[in-house]
């Protein structure tokens, strides 16, 4: 194509700012966008020649089927199922600060450099600070997920002798995560002890005298057990175990970092009292309590850390850049008491979903408040269900008019219960609210609910 027709182009920046296509910076962002309009004026480029250049009003049809048809990207969808961390749709939210910090370090950013001497630096400097701060530990690092974290442990603390583990924590979290599964991947063998509802100190000491090289306390994240149970005091097994110069480590899973009592959900042991039990080391998972980036925490003393640092397994499990970059921030946000205000699992609890739910229901004309528990979810607090309101819409195909919810830009999730859709306030961003309403609208018409 000639030059000259070419230069008749609008600029990318001049496209977007079109109030044609506010709409859509709306739904899909600016950044979305902006590729878009890339993208179409490339091939336009490339085409020009055989079809001419396109007008304004052909060229935003083209942004918006562009937009409308992207390779399956993982799309912003709206929770209204009432779980806070919902492992389908991504477990926690993060918070403001940590998309910040994720949107520094993706370009070149200064991860493994020291800029005052321009030196190599390492990548963890920046975590353990506020990683001890808010959990008391004397030393802190981390890995990709829980998962890789509790294998780290064992692999580097046990080494090839066995791991002693009752049978009461050899349990299933979802998704596959079997701790006889992982404890087999880390090459230490599995040393059980004690039955599923009873284990004694005798048989921990057992263990020991059989050459236990690590114990393991698994937390039970996500089922309770009662009735005729027994196990003995944390402070035993940990005083046998150093007795026997053998190391314990707590897998705590949710990793709450503040009082989950004063959010009224069930007592948690959060990571400081694991830590002041004397746990030698202790993981929990960044992605649920946390509210955080998926990460694998691990705090406790500084030799054992130590020893995870330098294990091989260290660089195969690190995280990268932008998981790096999000964890610090939200660490940051603990350690400046800021969490519960910018945390969105915490600020989130804090809501009046009575409020909002009769908002729905008014700019909906159409629904029912109604009483409905939410849970936290993401295996964590299994008991805990979290009171409020939600919408209720009555529909002859519930599962038809869950579907196109679903179908909607950006696609809403709710749930069913007693034969009606409830649409839950609190794990929705306010700011989302017009959008989930003006999709609702076009669901029920669709569905002739
Ligand atoms: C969730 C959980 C895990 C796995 O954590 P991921 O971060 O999902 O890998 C391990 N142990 C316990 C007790 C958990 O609750």
């Amino acid at each position: 194509m000639s030059q000259s027709k070419l230069r008749h182009l609008p600029a990318v920046h001049a496209l977007i700012e079109h109030p044609e296509l506010a709409s859509s910076v709306e739904s899909f962002g600016r950044e979305a966008v902006v590729q878009a309009a890339r993208e179409v004026l490339d091939r336009v480029r490339q085409k020009t020649a055989e079809v001419g250049v396109p007008d304004m009003a052909d060229l935003q049809a083209q942004i918006q089927r562009h937009l409308e048809h992207r390779p399956t990207l993982y799309r912003t969808v709206l929770n209204a199922t009432g779980i806070l961390l919902h492992t389908n749709l991504g477990r926690a939210p993060l918070p403001e600060v940590a998309w910040q910090a994720m949107e520094a370090a993706a370009g070149y950013c200064d991860l493994e450099m020291d800029l005052s001497t321009g030196k190599r630096a390492s990548r963890l400097r920046d975590v353990e600070e506020p990683l001890t701060a808010v959990t008391g530990a004397e030393a802190g690092m981390l890995v990709n997920n829980n998962a890789a974290a509790v294998l780290i442990s064992l692999a580097a603390l046990a080494g090839d002798r066995p791991t002693a583990i009752s049978r009461g924590h050899l349990v299933e979290i979802g998704g596959g995560f079997r701790l006889p599964t992982i404890m087999q991947a880390s090459g230490s063998p599995l040393l059980e002890v004690g039955t599923t509802n009873r284990t004694h100190i005798k048989d921990y000491e057992e263990a020991l005298e059989t050459g236990a090289g690590l114990i393991l306390l698994v937390h039970r994240s996500n089922f309770v057990m009662q009735g005729y149970v027994a196990e003995p005091s944390v402070q035993e097994i940990i005083a046998r175990a150093h007795a026997h110069d053998v190391p314990v480590v707590l897998d705590l899973g949710s990793g709450a970092l503040v009082d989950t009592e004063s959010f009224g959900l069930p007592r948690e042991t959060s990571v400081s009292e694991a830590v002041q039990q004397g746990f030698d080391v202790v993981c929990f998972s960044g992605d649920k309590l946390t509210g955080g980036p998926q990460a694998g925490y691990l705090v406790g003393r500084r030799e054992h850390i130590d020893a995870l640092r330098q294990h091989p397994l260290a660089r195969a499990l690190r995280c990268d850049k932008l998981q790096l970059a999000a964890a610090i921030a939200t660490l940051e946000l603990y350690r400046r008491g800021e969490a519960q205000r910018q945390v969105p699992i915490w600020e989130m609890l804090r809501q009046d979903t009575e409020a909002r739910a009769s908002a729905w229901r008014e700019q909906l004309g159409a629904g029912t408040v109604v009483d409905a528990t939410g849970a936290v979810g993401g295996g964590c607090l299994p008991e805990g269900r979290i009171s409020g309101f939600a919408l209720a819409l009555d529909a002859d195909d519930p599962d038809g008019l869950l579907a196109a919810l679903r179908r909607q830009d950006p696609p809403v999730i709710g749930h069913i219960d007693k034969n009606r859709v409830l649409l839950h306030p609190r794990t929705v961003p306010p700011q989302w609210d017009a959008k989930l309403v003006a999709a609702a609208k076009v669901a029920l018409e669709g569905t002739g609910a």
